[in-house]
């Protein structure tokens, strides 16, 4: 199997993973199963992380109160295979809004297994936070793990508490650290979630992030820049002008330090985030198809380096 530096990359991408374990164009669809979050119901707090749109959660709101598993991935294949002109060819349904761990395991298990029944779809990735993985969801998460392709993917955004405190996301980096050690312990395939640049973080901050990420091992990571969309918390102190955000550059910049420092087997599964340009304020970058993955490979190709090159350093 060729690797990605040989193919031209300058780090792991997502779509070469999929492509090199199925043999085929994978695309993940995202489904919203009606979950709540502990960081919203008042389990953890209330007011949610100050970047998330969480009164989106509302019942009145969700998308699942309309549409079944089965149906919003009929519908989502449907629209990404007309999007891409047939390339994709195999899809994971993505349980990607709010906590998706977060509930009964008879009834996790059931929806998980709905949509493994489609025919289209090859494997499950689930979205969740580091207080919502209790022992009984393990159970659920490893039996799928051992039938199917699973990944399970873990909010952290800091392993620093300022800024976890700034972000008011109610966990610990410790929190964490024992989720992660757990679902590792049971062979489930996990990913982390990182936001790099977050307000007050400099460049020790993120090495030391890099360093961490690097020593636990995840099968993949998701890097993101803060940006600010309506009806959140993080709007309000934008609009007051109380914070700072990063450009374009450097993004970039923060996430080719990152990348170099991360072993180059760890699968990168995305570079920014993505917002409803209905809802996004800032920054504008955000809303550019592809702004940060071509800014990144510029920053890479400027320093003639790439992920891993500093790995251990
Ligand atoms: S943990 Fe996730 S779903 Fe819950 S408030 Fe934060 S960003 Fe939103």
């Amino acid at each position: 199997m060729e690797n990605w530096q040989t193919l031209g990359y300058r780090y792991f991408p997502l779509g070469l993973a999929m492509r090199q374990t199925f043999g085929c164009n994978v695309w993940k669809v995202s489904v919203d199963a009606g979950f709540s979050c502990p960081n919203v119901d008042g389990t953890a707090g209330t007011g949610g992380c100050i970047f998330c749109n969480n009164a989106g959660f509302a019942p009145s709101r969700r998308f699942v109160q309309r549409y079944s598993v089965t149906e919003q991935l009929d519908e989502g294949i449907k629209r990404v295979k007309r999007h891409y002109q047939n390339r994709a060819e195999k899809f994971i349904a993505y349980f990607q809004p709010s906590t998706n761990t977060y509930g009964e395991p008879a009834k996790l298990n059931a929806l998980y297994r709905e949509a493994l029944s489609h025919p289209d779809v090859i494997g499950l990735a689930v979205g969740t936070r580091p207080d919502a993985l209790p022992e009984p969801v393990l159970d659920v998460l490893e039996q799928i793990a051992a039938e199917n392709y699973l990944q399970l993917e873990i909010g952290l955004q800091s392993i620093h508490q300022k800024s976890l405190d700034f972000l008011q996301r109610r966990h610990s980096y410790q929190d964490f650290l024992d989720a992660y050690e757990r679902t590792k312990r049971r062979g489930i395939r996990t990913g982390i979630h990182l936001i790099l640049g977050i307000m007050g973080e400099d460049r020790d901050d993120l090495f030391a992030t890099a360093g961490e990420v690097a020593r636990l091992k995840p099968d993949c990571v998701k890097i993101h820049h803060l940006y600010v969309v309506r009806d959140t918390q993080l709007a309000e102190l934008w609009t007051a002008g109380k914070i700072t955000l990063p450009t374009l550059p450097e993004y970039a910049a923060l996430a080719a330090d990152f990348l170099e420092r991360l072993p180059a087997d760890i699968v990168i599964e995305r570079l920014s985030g993505e917002a409803d340009a209905a809802y996004l304020l800032a920054p504008s970058w955000t809303a550019i198809k592809h702004a940060a993955r071509n800014a990144v490979d510029q920053e890479f190709r400027r320093r003639n380096t790439r992920q891993g090159i500093f790995a251990g350093a």
